[in-house]
């Protein structure tokens, strides 16, 4: 038998290796901006065109490259950075793979000019697919820039794998962001498509953090300083008040790069203790330095999970010093132990006045009429009972009754109709009532979740939503990757009601909203919206206009634990048994269940 093993010619191994390496473009922009900080630059620059899709390059004033190295950069495991094994647990550099650079070229085209301080002339070399196009001389300045174009020409499935412009952007900022704030020493500006996204001078840490997340940052952050023999922490954690609903400003930066870690992550939520309301997530901007030798940053492949030789050290030292620095910044509430907890409102809500919600109430509204657009009025719990009447005007309990009736006889799920009626609720959770056939227990939140995704997927769709005017325009803020999201969404927003002045850099000011939400609900709303999104990545628009649907039914659904009035109850059975899909909630969870007359005859049956 011949003998069959062959070596892979060099071009065909970087390939394979860029598959680990490069992802989306933003592991490229990634890798980029990190050569560019190992060689010194003080002000770094990023383009891109179409999300990265056409164009990345990174343009740096750092110590540049010699017309040999410029070449050899890009062959596999050529790096400056480490000589010899040991080196490995001395790490002070970025990087130290020498495969990033390979593997980009193995499947992009690229055009890269370096030139070292002491040389009059530079190299300019391009190289489409690892293939060397030619290589000459040029005249450029100190530095290095390198244009990454047509990521992926020559991968098809991959290039078709990339997600929207949006959400390749977004994973770009993500990676700018980090970048930028593991280092305040150096400027950085990016532009996408040519315009401005961000332009950031050198500074300290917390005008890094306010020039990245906008001005208002300033007044969240209380600093964090601790030095022992085993680590450095300095950074910020935001203030209590200012938690998010979704874990989203969370940044860890161990020797200056940044990490995920769940466990140190665990580490400074409970540091929190009991001033979170439960479901809300602190932001924070940690540095740790520990000694190089202590930590084994080669267990991933793209390098943001590291080992620690004793992450439980850490973790009491970490959690001890959040602590502190929130009890001296005052920031604990004094805690009441008398105190029943049920009266807890989530810290966020604690100073604020309460209001009425205000309600524009269409009173020729009537939820039976079909042409009519279907708006719930269920979070309104505190409207006065005439606003809840006037929903029923001219219906008597009995029409209501036949009204049910009809409604499940069309269901499919529901031949039998309803015996009577009269509807319970137990514990604050699920309301029963009595059918032909037996009992239907209906767990009143996912109820009411399905409810209202049908109607915002109706006025998503029919594009005919009913907004409330707001008196005083409301100012909000969001990081910029945020605002790139909102702009990309907003016409979908404004199809479910809501209504903007204007979307600026990091403020976005809304003149109105949809009537199904209250003014004091629009910031946790739109923030989990945006996680929801970010969080699911779709792909279409329509599973865009899903998600929307979804997150906004599952933040303004009726709660488990609301009291609801007997007409409250019948709007939810009403409702409910009107929808497409009554069955499940919009995330596939059961909304009713029933039991069968005969079942509960047999238990009897003794
Ligand atoms: P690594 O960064 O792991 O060493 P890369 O493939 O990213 O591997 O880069 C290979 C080498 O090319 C680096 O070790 C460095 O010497 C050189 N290099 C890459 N980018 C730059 C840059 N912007 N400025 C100077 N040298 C660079
Ligand atoms: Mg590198």
């Amino acid at each position: 038998m011949p003998d069959i093993i062959q070596l892979l010619p060099d071009h065909v191994a970087n390939q394979i290796a860029a598959g680990e390496v490069v992802q989306r473009p933003a592991s490229v922009v990634k890798e980029l901006l990190e050569n560019a900080i190992d060689a010194d630059a003080t002000n770094i620059t990023l383009i891109i065109k179409d999300a990265g899709k056409t164009l990345i390059q990174v343009i740096d004033n750092g110590k540049g490259m010699s017309q040999t190295d410029a070449r050899l950069s890009f062959e596999r495991h050529a790096t400056s950075k480490i000589k010899k094994a040991e080196d490995l647990f001395n790490i002070h550099t970025k990087g130290f793979r020498g495969e990033a650079l390979a593997s980009i070229a193995a499947i992009a085209h690229i055009d890269l000019k370096s030139k070292q301080e002491n040389n009059e002339l530079g190299t300019h070399i391009k190289i489409e697919g690892s293939d060397l196009i030619f290589q000459e001389n040029i005249s450029t300045a100190t530095g290095t820039s390198v244009a990454v174009k047509n990521l992926f020409y020559n991968i098809p499935a991959r290039r078709n794998f990339l997600k929207s412009n949006s959400i390749e952007t977004r994973h770009i900022i993500n990676e700018f962001q980090r970048v930028a704030l593991s280092h305040p020493e150096i400027s950085f500006s990016f532009y996408h498509n040519e315009n401005e996204v961000y332009n950031i001078d050198t500074g300290n840490l917390r005008q890094r953090i306010v020039s990245i997340f906008g001005k208002k940052t300033n007044e969240k952050l209380v600093p964090i300083n601790e030095v022992t023999d085993v680590i450095e922490i300095t950074g910020f954690v935001a203030k209590p008040e200012f938690a998010k609903k979704k874990r989203g400003e969370q940044f860890f930066f161990v020797n200056d790069r940044f990490i995920k870690n769940a466990y140190l992550n665990h580490a400074v939520t409970s540091a929190y203790e009991s001033l979170l309301s439960s479901g809300s997530f602190p932001s924070y901007f940690l540095y740790l330095k520990v000694p190089t030798k202590s930590i084994d940053i080669n267990i991933h492949p793209t390098k943001t999970e590291i080992k620690f030789d004793d992450e439980r050290t850490l973790y009491a030292i970490l959690r001890s010093t959040i602590k502190h620095s929130l009890g001296q910044y005052n920031v604990a509430p004094v805690l009441d132990f008398e105190r029943s907890s049920s009266f807890d409102t989530p810290y966020s809500f604690k100073d604020k006045k309460f209001e009425t919600p205000k309600v524009t109430v269409n009173p020729d509204f009537n939820p039976f009429k079909s042409e009519q657009q279907n708006v719930t009025h269920l979070s309104y719990k505190h409207e006065k009972p005439q606003q809840w009447e006037s929903l029923y005007t001219g219906l008597e309990a009995n029409n209501i009754e036949v009204e049910i009736e009809s409604k499940l006889s069309n269901n499919t799920l529901f031949s039998d109709s309803i015996s009577n009626s009269k509807t319970y609720q137990v514990h604050n959770k699920y309301i029963i009532s009595g059918i032909k056939s037996g009992i239907v227990y209906i767990n009143q939140h996912l109820a009411h979740q399905r409810i209202l995704y049908e109607e915002f997927l109706e006025s998503i769709t029919v594009k005919v939503a009913m907004s409330q005017q707001l008196l005083f325009p409301l100012e909000l803020s969001f990081n910029k990757s945020d605002i790139e999201l909102i702009k990309e969404i907003k016409e979908d927003l404004e199809s479910v009601g809501f209504l903007f002045d204007k979307i600026l850099d990091d403020t976005i000011i809304v003149k109105g909203i949809p009537v199904t939400i209250t003014e004091s609900q629009i910031t946790i709303i739109i923030e989990q919206l945006l996680e929801d999104i970010k969080n699911d990545i779709p792909d279409t628009s329509f599973s865009q206009l899903d998600v929307m649907a979804k997150s906004l039914a599952k933040s303004l659904a009726i709660k488990t634990g609301t009291n609801l009035d007997l007409k409250e109850q019948e709007e939810i059975v009403n409702k409910l048994f009107s929808c497409k899909q009554p069955d499940l909630s919009p995330f596939g969870k059961t909304t009713f269940v029933t039991i069968n007359i005969d079942e509960i005859d047999k238990k009897f049956n003794n």
